[in-house]
Parts: structure tokens; C-alpha cells; sequence
């Protein structure tokens, strides 16, 4: 990760009334470069091989320049074009995903949010101790397969948008779907509604839902994804006599519903999300800004959350103009928006660097 010392030192050397805010342009950018300009920034669009022809057609989140690399050595080479700009980089998903980790958490240039937060993300384990040790309940992990008893979710490490995933109710049932060069975890499936919650935390605000060392958390907005094909797989009967017609149950996001949770959820919802920020003070320096608790809820009103995401979510973008949660904070403010913002006023507080890793 690249010492906060050097970041600390290449933002000294910014002209910070000149910043421009850049992106991957994939997953949230429509919503990142909106927000960014609604608050007065410039925009750059980072691409590799993405068309970026479709921002003709949304002219208010088109950004004002897009650089294009050959690859991400290039992007690397080149890492001068962005210090020129006075740059700062809003990490989202694919951008983390397709650099990758270690190589995102190594590129010099400033960016929003807690880097370290990255490598106890990306692997499961680490994952899974830094939820349940801070007291929020995740799916039972099964060691063993020929103890399958109950349905399981096998998950590929790694995988992409939930590709490969499979559900296996035996010993049998895992044994035929799985692919034993690739490393995987099982786990419980949990059964119930999925709610994909996205919260923000803000470290320096004083008001709002406080948390135990400062800081305010939002509950920003809730979808929940559209999966391809597991969503429509009930059309065709059982899973067991389409898996005989070789169809078998994926889980490939393929777009987002907005939702909303009963309204008595929200304390369960508020004290889970708070537990984990308090507890990554405590393991790796915070997580601020943006993140996503993936969830089910049973039907005794019990949350699991199966994943957490540490950044903005492409779920969020069905609310670029507000959300039923937003609107009661920030009326007509998205996630995209709601990170502007946050720079916006830390820039004016002087409590800019804080926020940058
Ligand atoms: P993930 O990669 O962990 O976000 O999982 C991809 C998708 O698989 C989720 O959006 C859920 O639909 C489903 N899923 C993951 N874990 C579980 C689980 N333990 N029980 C039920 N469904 C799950």
C-alpha cells in the first residue's frame, strides 16, 4: 500500500481549488461523475477497453475528459498525467476488481477512502473475522462437504459478479457441480429476502446517528440485485429437472431493483452496520465513506450478512436523483453525490488529507 506519508506529500503539491475527481468508467461512474460535477469538480473518465460512447447520450454525467489506456501497466506508466490534473481517484467496484487489489492499493495517486480496508475485503477469511468478530451474524461455514446436510452455497474465490456460484443440498449434489481446481468456500444458504444496504459513514460529521469513536452513519438507500438466471429459475419447476435439461442456477448480476426494508428492521440494520465500522477502527485504522452490507432476512426477521462491499455500490445507482432514505438527509442526493459532497466540505474544513489514503 503506498505510504499515507507519500499521498500526505503529493497533496501538498496539488492545487486543491483545481481538483478533478476520476473513475474506472464502468459500474457507478454515470453516478460518481454527476454527483462530482454537481459540486463544482472536474471529471475524468480512466478507461482500458470499455466504449465510453454511451455518455454521449447522458450528457450531466458525461465527464469532461477521458483518458485512455492500453492497459493497466499503461495506466501505471502514466501515472503523471493524473498528478498533473490534481487528481483524486473514487475507487467503486469493477475498478478494484479489474486493477486489482494489491495493484489499486500501490498506484500513487490519492484516493477517497481507507486503502488498508482492501486486504481485509479481498480475502474471505479475513472477511469473515472481521464481521463476526465484531458481532454481526454471516451465513455457518462448512468445512467439510460430506457434511453438506442442510442447501449450501458453494462460492468460487474470487468470482465475478457471483458466476460459478452453485447450491448443493448433499454430498452428491456438490460433488457433481464442483470444479476442484479452483479454491472455494461452502456456506449455509440462508433463505429469506435479500437486502442490499448502503450505508456511508462519515468520520467528521458530529450529528446524525453517531458511532463510538465520532462520526455519523447514513443509511443511504437499499436494492437489491437481479440475478441471471437464479431469479427466473422457479418458471421452469424444480432446479432438479432443469439441472436433467443441463440448466443449472447462476447468480450473474445483471442490474438492480430499488427497495425498502420494514421500517422496524432499521435498528437491526443501524446496529450491524455500526458494529462493523466501530470493529475496522480497531483492526486497520476505519473504513469511511461508502459501503454495502449484502443481507438476507429469514422470516423470524433475522439478518445474515453474507458479504460486505467497501465501497459504492452499483446498487446505488438507482437513486442518482435520491432515495426514500437519502431524501430525509440530503433531499434529491445520491452515494455519488453524497462522496462530492463529502469532499467538498472537508476541503472547506480543512480536513482534506484525513480523508485520503
Ligand atoms: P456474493 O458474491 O457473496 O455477493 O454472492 C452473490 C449472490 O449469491 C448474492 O447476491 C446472493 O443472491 C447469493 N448468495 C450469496 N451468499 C448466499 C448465502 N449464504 N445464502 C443465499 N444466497 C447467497
Amino acid at each position: 500500500m503506498v505510504p499515507k506519508s507519500r499521498i500526505d506529500e503529493i497533496l501538498e503539491g496539488y492545487d486543491i481549488e483545481d481538483l478533478t475527481i476520476a473513475t474506472l468508467c464502468s459500474h457507478s461512474s454515470l453516478q460518481i461523475f454527476h454527483g462530482a460535477r454537481k459540486m463544482g469538480f472536474k471529471t475524468l473518465g480512466l478507461t482500458i477497453s470499455h466504449s465510453t460512447k454511451y455518455y454521449d447520450a447522458f450528457p450531466l454525467a458525461k465527464p469532461d475528459e477521458i483518458i485512455k489506456y492500453q492497459d493497466f501497466d499503461d495506466m501505471e506508466a502514466r501515472v503523471g498525467e493524473l498528478l498533473d490534473r490534481n487528481t483524486i481517484l473514487i475507487p467503486h467496484g469493477s475498478f478494484v476488481e479489474y486493477m486489482g487489489a494489491r495493484r489499486f492499493s500501490d498506484y500513487p495517486v490519492p484516493s477517497y477512502g481507507n486503502r488498508a480496508v482492501l486486504k481485509w475485503e479481498s480475502d474471505r477469511d479475513k472477511q469473515r473475522q472481521w464481521i463476526t468478530s465484531a458481532g454481526v451474524p454471516m451465513p455457518k461455514l462448512i468445512t467439510d462437504a460430506r457434511e453438506i446436510e442442510e442447501p449450501v452455497m458453494v462460492k468460487y474465490h474470487g468470482a465475478k459478479g457471483g458466476s460459478g456460484y452453485f447450491i448443493a443440498r448433499d454430498y452428491m449434489d456438490f460433488k457433481m457441480a464442483v470444479d476442484q481446481t479452483l479454491p472455494y468456500t461452502i456456506q449455509e444458504y440462508c433463505l429469506g429476502t435479500r437486502y442490499y444496504m448502503h450505508f456511508f459513514y462519515d468520520p467528521l460529521k458530529t450529528d446524525g446517528y453517531l458511532c463510538e469513536q465520532g462520526g455519523s452513519l447514513e443509511l443511504l438507500s437499499i436494492d437489491r440485485r437481479d440475478e441471471s438466471n437464479i431469479d427466473e429459475m422457479y418458471k421452469l419447476g424444480s432446479i432438479e429437472e432443469s439441472r436433467r435439461h443441463g440448466l443449472y442456477p447462476s447468480f450473474v448480476v445483471t442490474g438492480n431493483t430499488p427497495v425498502v426494508i420494514r421500517e422496524s428492521l432499521l435498528p437491526k440494520a443501524f446496529d450491524m452496520a455500526e458494529k462493523v465500522v466501530n470493529k475496522s477502527y480497531e483492526l486497520f485504522g476505519g473504513m469511511w465513506g461508502p459501503f454495502c452490507l449484502e443481507t438476507v432476512v429469514n422470516d423470524k426477521l433475522q439478518f445474515k450478512v453474507f458479504e460486505i462491499s467497501t465501497r459504492i455500490v452499483a446498487g446505488s445507482n438507482p437513486f442518482i436523483s435520491g432515495s426514500p432514505y437519502a431524501d430525509l438527509i440530503y433531499p434529491g442526493l445520491s452515494t455519488g453525490g453524497r462522496i462530492a459532497l463529502e469532499l467538498k466540505n472537508a476541503l472547506k474544513d480543512d480536513t482534506f488529507k484525513e480523508l485520503m489514503t
